[in-house]
C-alpha cells in the first residue's frame, strides 16, 4: 500500500513514519508513505500557494494550479485522490476496510480556507474525519493512514488483531485487562482466568453487548444479533427499568 500526502507541511506528515505500528510497517516495506510540498508546484519565486477569496471574505484559499500539478505527477496510473474536508463523508470502519483494498492512497490536504473549487475536478472524493473544523488536512490524513494501515496484510503482525475491535463486527469492543490481577481492589473478572476457552467468548461477547448498549445504542440497530443475545438485550433495558 502506498500513501502519498500532498500538504504545506511535508516535515510533519514525514515524521509519522518513525512511531508505532506505521514506523514499522514502513521499516518492512508493507507500506510507503511518501510526501509531497503542494508549494514546489509554487510558478512564483516565494512559493506562495494561497490567495485572497473571490466575493470577499476572511481567510485565504490554495490555488487550484499548484494543488492539480501535484495531483498530476504524484497520483501515477493508479492513484485515488482524496481531499481531506469538513464537507466529506465522514470516514468509518467500512469506509477504511475499502480504502486498505486500494494500491496507492494519494492524500491531499487542505489549510487556511480551503482550496480552490476547481481542484475539485481532479479529486476522487472528500472525507471528513468528524464534524468539526480542523485547521488542515495533516492531522487528518494521519488518522486515515494509521486506521487504513491496520487493514494492510501484515501490517499488525503478532501486535494485535482488527477482527476483534470495536466497530469490527459492528459492536464495540468488549474491556480489556492485563497483570496485576489485583489493581487497588479492583480485581479482574474471575472468568478470564478460568482457562475456559468458550466460556472467556461468551463473556466477551456479552461484555460487547452491554458496553454497545451503554455508550452507542445507536449501533445494535445494525448488528447482527442472535435471539440469545437479543435476550440478553431485554433483560439490559428491564433492568434499566
Ligand atoms: N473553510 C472550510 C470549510 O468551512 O469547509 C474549512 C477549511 S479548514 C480551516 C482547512 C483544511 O483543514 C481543509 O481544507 C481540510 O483539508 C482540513 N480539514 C478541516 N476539518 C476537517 C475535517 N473535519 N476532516 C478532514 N479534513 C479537515
Amino acid at each position: 500500500m502506498k500513501f502519498t500526502v500532498l500538504t504545506l507541511f511535508p516535515e510533519f506528515v514525514a515524521s509519522f513514519k518513525n512511531y508505532s505500528i506505521m514506523g514499522k510497517a514502513v521499516e518492512k516495506g508493507l507500506i510507503h508513505l511518501n510526501t509531497v510540498d503542494i508549494r514546489s508546484y509554487a510558478r512564483n519565486k516565494h512559493h506562495n500557494v494561497d490567495d485572497y477569496v473571490y466575493g470577499g471574505g476572511p481567510g485565504m484559499v490554495i490555488q487550484a494550479q499548484p494543488v492539480v500539478e501535484a495531483i498530476e505527477k504524484n497520483r501515477g496510473w493508479s492513484g485515488r485522490v482524496i481531499y481531506l474536508s469538513p464537507r466529506g463523508k465522514t470516514l468509518n470502519q467500512q469506509k477504511v476496510e475499502e480504502l486498505a483494498r486500494e494500491e496507492h492512497l494519494v492524500l491531499l490536504n487542505g489549510h487556511y480556507e480551503g482550496i480552490d473549487e476547481r481542484a475539485m475536478a481532479y479529486v476522487d472524493e472528500e472525507i471528513s474525519i468528524g464534524d468539526y473544523v480542523l485547521s488542515g488536512g495533516e492531522v487528518a490524513s494521519l488518522v486515515l493512514m494509521d486506521a487504513v494501515a491496520r487493514y494492510v496484510p501484515g501490517v499488525l503482525g503478532n501486535e494485535g488483531s482488527t477482527e476483534e475491535e470495536s466497530h469490527a463486527s459492528g459492536l464495540l469492543e468488549h474491556p480489556q485487562y492485563t497483570r496485576p490481577y489485583d489493581f487497588r481492589g479492583y480485581k479482574v473478572p474471575e472468568i478470564l482466568l478460568s482457562g475456559n476457552h468458550k466460556l472467556i467468548q461468551e463473556y466477551r461477547r456479552r461484555e460487547s453487548l452491554r458496553v454497545t448498549y451503554e455508550r452507542r445504542p445507536d449501533l445494535l440497530e445494525e448488528a447482527a444479533l442472535s435471539k440469545k443475545e437479543r435476550q440478553y438485550l431485554d433483560s439490559l433495558r428491564d433492568q434499566e427499568a
